[in-house]
């Protein structure tokens, strides 16, 4: 079959902020050094722009996680522009295929399927998807928001204003506009732009699936550094809607917290969680689906599977209570009933529940353990 025609545009861009990245860059910090304002701006940049991107098309505008006010969504609207990947209804439109037909060689835009080189870069090398390329009927909810049409209508002078304009003046308060140009404005675009597209190639490649198998995204702790917290790629395709991607606290999601900062002075609201419950049962469903891929073969497996599935039955039913229990008691707290007799009584009962599904739970898992062995 014959390939579609050559993108020769992004081949230049591509080719060309690489080719000054990896050679020019070097070859310019080894003659004349950068100094510390340099990096410094570098290192915001690269956060400035690549966080747009998390926080604005991804989180923001692809699965509207939250709601924010104007101003940040101009601000994250003019740094993904600063990053170079197309306009924000573009981006969103192709990453709402992606979520939809995740790993459908035809539909998915950026199919792991077709190996890493494709989902990285290649995608966009070739009008692979000339048929739908201006089709933005999946994204008419951001067609209403002004600043996304804005930045849709007049992307070329953001870019460019972005792109040359902020590295240029920063460089000439600096005294060497060249050199910000090659580090804050060539280097960091670089940087961002292969951060965000190992999220489509490695983040469905290299990792584990602790919550579904159903597609090929990963969870990845190390990839989560390079990409503003976006490595935990297998929780994302599962809770789309959640506007964490690094569920555990320690979890490296600077993304979340940047979001959640600005939601405690009023800038972003409606932060949207998935319930706890369902997380963990996704993660014990995903256990239970692997012990049981790994015995179908054997026969005399049948009883140990079967009482594994009763454990986990008797599992799911005291997770469900506790559960229930967690959500009264915050109930009667918000209400404010601190002192009452019913909320000592809860309380007692929500402990009870929890030690109770803790040891089904360990037990359970166990029981896992001793069939492996
Ligand atoms: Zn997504
Ligand atoms: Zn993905």
């Amino acid at each position: 079959m014959q390939k579609p025609p050559l993108i020769i545009t992004n081949i230049l861009i591509f080719t060309l902020t690489g080719l000054i990245a990896l050679v020019g860059v070097p070859v310019y910090a080894f003659f004349n050094g950068f100094d510390g304002f340099e990096i410094f701006v570098c290192v915001f940049l690269i956060y400035f722009s690549g966080m747009s991107i998390t926080a604005g098309y991804h989180r923001l505008w692809s699965h509207k996680t939250y709601q924010a006010n104007s101003l940040v969504r101009a601000v994250l609207a003019i740094g993904g522009a600063m990053a170079l990947q197309n306009s924000i209804l573009h981006w969103c439109s192709d990453h709402r295929v992606h979520h939809r037909f995740v790993d459908k060689n035809d539909k998915d835009p950026y199919s792991a399927k077709q190996g890493f080189w494709f989902s990285h870069i290649g995608w966009m090398l070739r009008h692979y998807q000339s048929e739908r390329y201006d089709d933005y009927s999946n994204c008419k909810d951001l067609q209403k928001d002004k600043i996304v049409m804005w930045q849709h209508n007049y992307y070329i002078p953001i870019v460019l204003a972005t792109n040359f304009g902020i590295p240029m003046f920063l460089g000439w308060l600096n005294g060497d506009v060249f050199g910000m140009l090659l580090l804050a404005g060539v280097f960091r675009l670089v940087a961002v732009h292969h951060a965000t597209f190992f999220i489509n190639s490695l983040a469905h490649i290299w990792g584990k699936q602790p919550y579904t198998d159903s597609n090929t995204a990963r969870d990845n702790g190390l990839l989560a550094f390079f990409t503003f917290g976006e490595g935990y790629h297998n929780y994302h395709h599962i809770f789309e809607y959640d506007y964490r991607n690094g569920i555990k606290w320690w979890q490296f999601d600077p993304t979340k917290w940047l979001i959640y900062g600005l939601s405690l002075i009023g800038w972003t609201k409606n932060l949207r969680r998935c319930p706890e419950e369902r997380i963990e049962k996704a993660k014990l469903a995903m256990i239970m689906q692997r012990t049981q891929q790994r015995f179908s073969a054997k026969k005399e497996a049948d009883e140990m599977l079967a009482k594994l599935q009763r454990e986990y039955d008797v599992l799911i039913a005291k997770m469900g209570e506790y559960y229930a229990a967690k959500k009264r008691l915050i109930e009667c707290k918000q209400n404010s009933l601190k002192q009452s007799y019913e909320n000592l009584e809860l309380a007692y009962k929500y402990k009870e529940l929890k030690q109770s599904m803790l040891l089904q739970k360990q037990k359970w898992l166990a029981m896992h353990e001793l069939s492996f062995a």
